[in-house]
């Protein structure tokens, strides 16, 4: 009995199926072999050695049990009827018991018949059991790697601020980088009016950001680097370019005056010009543009905001 506890669950259709199929297929069964599908799910749950007389029994008992099991959890409609039809489970007895009436061959082979529908069942059922425990592990794995992903993820987060801690703390025995990280980042100018975004002015591309400052405003060098390039150029009056650490080349323009040379090494926050309105200037403002590598001028406003000195 208890290698069937698990039957307490509805017939799938291809087991509903295989069922019918074998309780058409062997012809010379006769007649009496043609039962209806509830006689035969009483046979699977007698299948165990059980005898005809037993089983019938058994139908009237624990039969009624089954059809409880069915009706609590609410499933298979059909079955359930079928079995807690007081009528139609008499009409099974019968037929069970008239069955093995005819022949005890014949109550054998239907055995056989009801035990291979019951280990189809109990392969069926293993290879769903196989088949869950597999999707359990698959979620389990993914779930483990999720947070891994995120755990990795955090600690690059961590790791990418840890440079400019690290690095302010190295600044203290090398006095020249001062009190800023030599990777830290700061404004070009003290209380920045920002009043000109990058973008197309009148056609023609204005490549940086303009912020008011009146003439002789201290610049700064927005990190540690060096000084690339200084001097008169046309539109800009008088110009400084800064190569930072990573790459970046920040050009400042209009200035009244430069105070670093080409080739100088800068810490974070010297000042490297004063503010003026020299060249192609409608007034005193800081022309400052940002080019990622030495390259094209992108707008400043996302790469300062990155800094966190926008
Ligand atoms: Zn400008």
């Amino acid at each position: 009995m208890s290698e069937y506890s698990g039957r307490h669950r509805p017939a799938t259709r291809a087991e509903r199926r295989a069922i019918e199929r074998r309780s058409r297929l062997p012809k010379s069964f006769g007649p009496a072999y043609l039962v209806p599908t509830a006689a035969a799910a009483t046979l699977v749950l007698t299948a165990a050695g059980a005898t005809a007389a037993s089983s019938s029994s058994f139908a009237g008992g624990a039969g009624t049990q089954a059809g409880a099991a069915f009706l609590a959890e609410g499933q298979d409609k059909g079955t359930t009827s079928l079995l807690s039809d007081p009528a139609l489970g008499d009409d099974a007895r019968e037929e069970v018991a008239a069955s093995a009436q005819e022949s005890s061959g014949l109550a054998t082979r239907r055995q056989a018949v009801s035990t291979s529908v019951a280990k189809d069942q109990g392969r069926t059922q293993e290879r769903k059991r196989v088949a869950r425990d597999a999707a359990r592990k698959e979620i389990a794995a993914d779930k483990k790697r999720d947070a891994k992903i995120a755990a990795d993820k955090k600690r690059d987060e961590t790791s990418s601020t840890t440079p400019a801690t690290s690095s302010s703390s190295t600044s203290s025995d090398t006095p020249a980088q001062g009190a800023q990280g030599a990777q830290s980042w700061v404004k070009p100018l003290d209380n920045a009016v920002f009043t000109s975004p990058f973008g197309t002015r009148w056609g023609k591309l204005h490549a940086g950001q303009d912020y008011a400052a009146s003439i002789g405003t201290p610049l700064k060098a927005m990190s540690s680097g060096t000084v690339i390039g200084a001097g008169p150029m046309s539109g800009y009056g008088n110009y400084i370019d800064v190569k930072y650490w990573d790459g970046t080349v920040s050009r400042y323009g209009h200035l009244s005056s430069i105070s670093a040379s080409v080739g100088q090494q800068v810490s974070t926050g010297d000042v490297v010009a004063l503010s003026g309105n020299t060249g192609h200037s409608t007034g005193p403002h800081l022309h400052m543009e940002i080019h990622p590598g030495g390259g094209g001028a992108i707008d400043p406003a996302g790469w300062l905001a990155e800094r966190g000195i926008s």
